[in-house]
């Protein structure tokens, strides 16, 4: 626990939160200011400050519950589509640094203006092969 981080402080009750989950594990709540009804954000109850961070067993267990909350809620909530959204680092939109993962209910008839759009690039002739074989990752 970090007496310096906000989502800590929710986690062990010192701040208020709106929660629908709760294992050994993690902790899942409301988002305060929701980019639509019913974004969640999945915590893990131990500081981490990312993705790069996170211990694999607990990315693996955040996934899994992620896959579980988005039938609940789509079920509850009667969305039409769910996006899992995941930042890491400042540059990245990253705002608090204790990872977390959102869960963002997304509706035919919502307001989706400039949700999770981005400009989208191209690549030059060679240019994907090259960075391909850059990123190649060996199978485990
Ligand atoms: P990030 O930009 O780091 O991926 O997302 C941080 C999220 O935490 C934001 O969507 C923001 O609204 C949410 N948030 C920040 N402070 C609080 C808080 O005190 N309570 C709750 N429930 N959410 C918070
Ligand atoms: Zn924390």
């Amino acid at each position: 626990m970090r007496d310096d981080c906000i989502f800590c402080k929710i986690i062990d009750g010192r701040i208020p939160s709106a929660s629908i989950y709760e294992d050994e594990d993690f902790r899942v709540i409301l988002d305060i200011s929701p980019a639509a009804k019913g974004h969640a954000l999945i915590l893990p109850k131990e500081h981490y400050a990312n993705l790069y961070e996170l211990p694999e067993d607990l990315a693996a267990k955040a996934m899994l519950l992620a896959k579980k909350l988005a039938a609940h809620m789509t079920e509850k909530l009667q969305c039409d589509g769910f996006n899992l959204v995941q930042n890491n680092g400042e540059v990245a939109g990253q705002t608090v640094f204790h990872f977390h993962l959102h869960l963002i209910p997304r509706y035919k008839d919502g307001d989706n203006r400039d949700l999770l759009t981005w400009k989208q690039l191209s690549y030059g002739d060679g240019e994907a092969q090259a960075l391909a074989e850059l990123l190649r990752y060996p199978k485990a």
